[in-house]
């Protein structure tokens, strides 16, 4: 059986062989530790169905400068291009030089414009609420635009000083912005939102969920965020009118269609936690969507066991990753939880129709953890755990496969 590349068909569907060619990149800091520990389930679950993945290592990161001279090498987002579909562990952020974020470039380059975020919650996982199984959210955050675009000036340079002049020819308001303000911009457009929204939407549709909540704080931002929530009911009326309905298109009663709501920021921060059961696909802009993540994942279990995709659903490219950092007071001592990247990992196998090897492992992390079997993190929020390392956390999910 030989290694084959993941292709793009006609229909924007992915041709997945059985031995796909998947690059990955370890990740620096407790990227040595957890991604050994992911390697080993997902080879394992991919056996199980007679596939194999041929890994391929990419670096970024400390460990691409350390050894190119580099932080992101032409090869790393070369081998994302042409293979369609990565995964990655955490990177160090250069502190200094021209990229800010590491993580913000491969989306950028990529136009890796969905961050999709599933939020669930897995029996057994300590958790600060008292109903942590009500949480079964899926966060669509957009990944290109808004004050993540980079669109800053700093306070005192001649742009920002620029800026002001031109802005005060507006007169107003414009003309009353303290001189020594710093700048920042914050586009959101038609394309942006609306191929956001799309994506949602057909994803709701697929796995057939009830609800899509528009989250925005358009009642303040009214041309940008206002404006992501107008557009998202244009597209439902555009595209998915046989499938879908805008909450004042139906009085709040779809049907058996999906109900498309929208719901401000602010308060939609406090509603997840007094009733998560409300919200199932959630689309948002993309600040709201950074806040929305990483608090929902606090109510079911934290940033260890939260996972995260990058994806652009028209060219098929998309970049799975651990979402918490490199913990590097951690690093190399076998210690952190692995099931961040493990179930970025999962993810990964479910964009590439491989639902019943990602079925699995999900089943298999909650009989570890249902056995009481987990890493230091989960192990002091529980009474009568057995802690592990985090290569023993990997092998007995595997063994439970
Ligand atoms: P961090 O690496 O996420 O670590 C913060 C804390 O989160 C850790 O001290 C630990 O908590 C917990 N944690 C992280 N990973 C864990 C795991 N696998 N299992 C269990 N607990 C885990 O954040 P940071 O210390 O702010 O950032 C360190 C570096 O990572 C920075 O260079 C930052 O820029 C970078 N970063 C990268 C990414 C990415 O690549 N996606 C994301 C965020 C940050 P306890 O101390 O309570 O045990």
């Amino acid at each position: 059986m030989p290694a084959e590349k993941i292709t793009l068909n006609d229909d924007g569907t992915l041709s997945v062989p059985d031995e796909p060619i998947i690059p990955f990149v370890r990740g620096d800091g407790t990227g040595v530790d957890i991604w050994p520990a992911a390697q080993v389930v997902f080879d394992a679950a991919a056996a199980k169905y007679g596939r194999k993945i041929a890994w391929q290592e990419v670096l970024a990161g400390q460990n691409a400068f350390d050894e190119t001279g580099s932080w992101l090498p032409d090869e790393t987002i070369e081998a994302f291009r042409d293979y369609l579909i990565g995964i990655k562990g955490p990177l160090t952020t250069p502190v200094g030089g021209g990229i800010r974020s590491l993580n913000v470039a491969i989306r950028q380059i990529l136009d890796l414009y969905v961050c999709l975020r599933p939020v669930r919650y897995f029996k057994g996982v300590p958790s600060p609420v008292k109903e942590p199984e009500k949480v079964d959210m899926v966060i669509f955050r957009e990944n290109t635009e808004d004050i993540y675009a980079g669109l800053e000036f700093e306070q005192g340079s001649a742009e920002a000083m620029r800026l002001l002049e031109l802005l005060a020819e507006f007169g107003g308001k414009w003309a009353q912005i303290r001189r020594d303000s710093g700048l920042g911009i914050k586009p959101v457009s038609v394309t942006g939102s609306k191929r956001l929204v799309r994506a949602a939407l057909e994803y709701a549709v697929k796995n057939g969920r009830k609800s899509v909540t528009l989250v925005h704080k358009g009642n303040i931002q009214k041309y940008t965020e206002g404006a992501f929530r107008n557009w998202g009911y244009e597209l439902v009326r555009e595209e998915f009118s046989d499938v879908a309905v805008g909450w004042d298109d139906c009085g709040g009663r779809p049907g058996d269609r999906i109900l498309v709501k929208d719901n401000i920021a602010d308060i939609t921060l406090q509603q997840v936690l007094t009733r998560p059961e409300d919200f199932d696909v959630i689309a948002t802009t993309n600040l709201n969507g950074d806040y929305l993540s990483d608090a929902l994942a606090a109510q079911v279990g934290g940033i260890g066991i939260a996972p995260g995709g990058n994806i652009n659903y028209v060219t098929g490219h998309g970049v799975f990753e651990a979402t918490h950092g490199t913990a590097p007071k951690y690093a190399g001592q076998d210690k952190v939880n692995p099931s961040s990247v493990i179930l970025s990992g999962v993810m990964m196998f479910e964009h590439l129709g491989w639902t019943e090897a990602a079925a699995d492992i999900v089943a298999a992390i909650e009989a570890t953890i249902g056995a009481g079997v987990v890493t230091y993190d989960f192990a002091r929020l529980m009474t009568g755990a057995t802690e592990v390392k985090c290569s023993e956390f990997g092998h007995a999910i595997a063994e439970r496969l």
